[in-house]
């Protein structure tokens, strides 16, 4: 489900006085691995577009990145609009789909709108994510606990290079299409209960996987528990409520979008939540104060 309030500004200008690309992030000029990540994906885009200038990249997030919020798939999809264009690519949703996944695999994710799947694929050709039903198709809401804003200690990309060593990470993979199967259909169907299952389900396992991997990743901290906890009892109590994070401490509560102000006050409650980000679903990748460019809509 791509988030309507999570954002991120990307500006790709080609300085052919450059002798390396130039990456800003929130102001600050970055160096070692986050610049590294972002001069490699523009390495594929001069291969792609045959050129060999550099570029001045300025991007803005408007939420904390490393955290668990999924700034690399917000930023990769964004760099991916704005690099394209300004070198000329005339890409398919498709194929810029495939590119920002070289980016960060789930920056796929981030191209297309609304609730969208990511096709695993066997090669790069056909690993893409696809809209399954636009941002209007069910009114959920995503209230976002923030419980640490500082960034993480180990990186997505760390947490997934060691998955393999943890024994369980084997007959998650395996389960993957069977809960994938579930997941979509009950976001076709509209179907509150089975969702909540489904992504409570896929979410503990990632966090078994991490934290049986060697050495160990317990992104997790006391208060995490504590709302997940108090989610399953407010489920229990009827309210269509249900929780899952991604690599961080930070916990997504996914509920119908009429019960958003409750979860928000009860999150609210809690001692150790320091801020509450709620968002509906929304649109993927656009380009801003440009016309049709890789046919992505304007905003
Ligand atoms: P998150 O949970 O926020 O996705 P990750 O560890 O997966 O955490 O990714 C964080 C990294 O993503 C940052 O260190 C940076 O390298 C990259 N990143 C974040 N925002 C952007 C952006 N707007 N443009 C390019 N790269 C970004």
């Amino acid at each position: 489900m791509n988030l309507a309030s999570l954002q991120t500004k990307t500006e790709v200008r080609i300085d052919t006085s450059l002798k390396q690309d130039i990456f800003t992030l929130n102001g600050i000029q970055q160096s070692g691995v986050p610049l590294e990540r972002v001069q490699s994906f523009m390495g594929i885009i001069r291969k792609w577009s045959e050129s060999s200038d550099y570029s001045l990249i300025n991007s803005e997030n408007n939420f904390p990145d490393s955290a668990g919020l999924a700034s690399s798939a917000s930023g990769f999809a964004a760099l991916a609009a704005a690099a394209s264009a300004a070198y000329g690519l005339e890409l398919s949703t498709k194929d810029l789909s495939r590119l920002a996944r070289r980016g960060s695999g789930s920056a796929a994710r981030s191209i297309p709108s609304g609730f969208v799947e990511w096709y695993a694929g066997h090669t790069d050709e056909d690993s893409y994510a696809k809209t399954i039903a636009p941002a209007d198709h069910w009114d959920l809401a995503d209230c976002i606990a923030i419980i640490k804003k500082e960034p993480k200690e180990t990186g997505s990309t760390a947490g997934h290079q060691i998955a393999a060593t943890s024994p369980i990470q084997k007959a998650r993979v395996l389960d993957c299409s069977r809960r994938l199967d579930i997941c979509r259909q009950a976001i076709k169907e509209k179907d509150f209960s089975a969702l909540a299952e489904i992504i409570e389900l896929d979410s503990n396992l990632l966090h078994a996987v991490m934290m049986s991997s060697t050495p160990p990743l317990l992104y997790w901290c006391g208060i995490s528990l504590e709302i997940m906890k108090q989610v399953a009892r407010w489920r229990k109590e009827g309210i269509p409520a249900a929780y899952t994070l991604d690599a961080g401490p930070n916990v997504h509560v996914i509920c119908e979008g009429k019960y958003q102000d409750e979860i928000i006050k009860r999150l609210d409650e809690i001692t150790g939540v320091l801020a509450i980000l709620p968002s509906r679903p929304g649109n993927g990748a656009c380009m801003l104060g440009l016309d049709k460019i890789n046919n992505l809509p304007t905003p």
